[in-house]
């Protein structure tokens, strides 16, 4: 492992920093984004996204072909980085970006890469990610929706649930139920499907953070050109995995920059006055939870590189992943916790940091749910890491 940068890393860095510093806009002041259509929060988010493209930061690691930047893994993290340093706005097309891209990279044929990549990384098309169903979630090769062949099309009949970002997407990545006589894991097909075509309903579901980010969305005789099918007929289940893989690998890149921020900000308000009382971090328990936390992300830090180098070994991410998202799930949900204890009942104000330190608390509830579960992570680092043999 030599994380030491080489010159053309130090000088990405340097370069993005720079573009930064001339092109991120003011942080958004408005309040939590409304359910469904194009508000003013998305047209912000949609807007900085087209610029990171527009500059030539889309796609890092992704193929110039692609509208990718043809850049390194290494540079992508450090992108990651710099991007959660900066405090820069979230990255609306983050599904697109971090999970269906990569897989039609990994999967799609030449006419899907043409027609779909681009739009991917400029924000031109949004998309989501129609895996879970009520009845599977962790057991996802379970899933019942199905598609049944009519022609050249696939007509489509089903449900799925907590479907993030539906009611903006233009496009989803569907699991469906192509074969019922086969085992579960065989008959399971993978289409790029039009969330505007006739038949799709989306309905917004409420978290408990107070967003609605994730929907029901329901499938009626929805008809999908069989020239979206990605990957093999029946063969879903490999392009299943690795969309899931690049989401693990994915979506935790940035996240050490992003929680040293919260924590330096927790350390600064325990450091400082409260009326008629000591400072908070003059209480051993805070110091020594405070001083806990700081070791934690300090771990966190050394396994991204870990997982990191793996990456760059062999190109695909690969169970490791399991680990970080275990670990930054969990240690978002220690500090939050910690963070209202050492802060105090005000915190759970809005007024208090503009309602920050309660909304992660309750956001960070679903972080050890989405993109597969504490328990899920543990078996695949049981099985896939430690080669233990399957529970029974
Ligand atoms: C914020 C958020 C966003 C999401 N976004 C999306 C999205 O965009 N697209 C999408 O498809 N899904 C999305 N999901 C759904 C998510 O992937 C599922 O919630 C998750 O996979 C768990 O499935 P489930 O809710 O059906 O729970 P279940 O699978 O029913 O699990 C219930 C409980 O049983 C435990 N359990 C289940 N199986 C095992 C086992 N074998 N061993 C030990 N314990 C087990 C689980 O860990 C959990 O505690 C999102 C979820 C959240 C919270």
């Amino acid at each position: 492992m030599d994380l030491k940068p080489t010159p053309q890393e130090q000088a990405f860095r340097d370069e993005l920093r720079q573009w930064l510093a001339a092109n991120q806009p003011p942080p958004w002041s408005g309040a939590t984004q409304e359910a469904g259509g194009k508000d003013a929060h998305t047209e912000y988010l949609l807007a900085w996204q087209r610029k990171l493209y527009d500059g030539g930061w889309g796609g890092i690691a992704w193929p110039k072909q692609y509208g990718g930047r043809g850049a390194s893994l290494i540079e992508q993290a450090i992108f990651q980085e710099e991007l959660a340093a900066a405090d820069a706005p979230e990255v609306i097309g983050v599904i697109g970006i971090a999970l269906v891209g990569p897989t039609i990279i990994a999967a799609g044929t030449e006419q899907q890469k043409n027609k779909y990549l681009s739009k991917i990384l400029s924000g031109e098309e949004i998309w989501c990610q129609g895996f879970s169903e009520p009845n599977a979630g962790s057991d996802l090769a379970s899933l019942g929706t199905r598609a049944v062949r009519d022609g050249d099309h696939f007509v489509v009949n089903g449900q799925k649930i907590w479907t993030s970002f539906a009611h903006l997407a233009h496009r989803c990545l569907l699991l469906t139920r192509t074969d019922t006589a086969a085992a579960k894991h065989k008959g399971i097909t993978c289409l790029l499907v039009d969330m505007h075509s006739p038949g799709i309903e989306v309905r917004p579901l409420r978290m408990m953070s107070g967003d609605s980010a994730f929907n029901e969305v329901f499938f009626t005789d929805v008809r999908v050109p069989a020239e979206e099918v990605l990957g093999e007929v029946n063969g879903g289940w490999p392009v299943a995995i690795t969309a899931l893989a690049n989401e693990r690998a994915n979506l935790g890149a940035g996240l050490y920059a992003m929680f040293k921020r919260s924590l330096d900000a927790l350390i600064e308000r325990a450091k400082g006055p409260r009326p008629g009382r000591k400072p908070a971090a003059t209480n051993p328990l805070v110091r020594q939870k405070l001083a806990q936390l700081y070791l934690e992300l300090e771990i966190l830090r050394l396994n991204g590189n870990r997982a990191l180098t793996k990456l760059m070994k062999t190109g695909m991410p690969g169970p490791e992943g399991s680990i970080q998202k275990l670990f930054w799930s969990e240690y978002n949900q220690r500090m939050t916790q910690a963070a209202l204890e050492i802060l105090g009942p005000a915190a759970q104000l809005n007024e208090f940091d503009g309602g920050a330190w309660a909304y992660q608390y309750l956001r960070s509830r679903g972080n050890t749910i989405e993109a597969g579960t504490s328990e899920v992570q543990r078996n695949i680092i049981a099985q896939r890491v430690l080669g233990l043999p399957r529970s029974y």
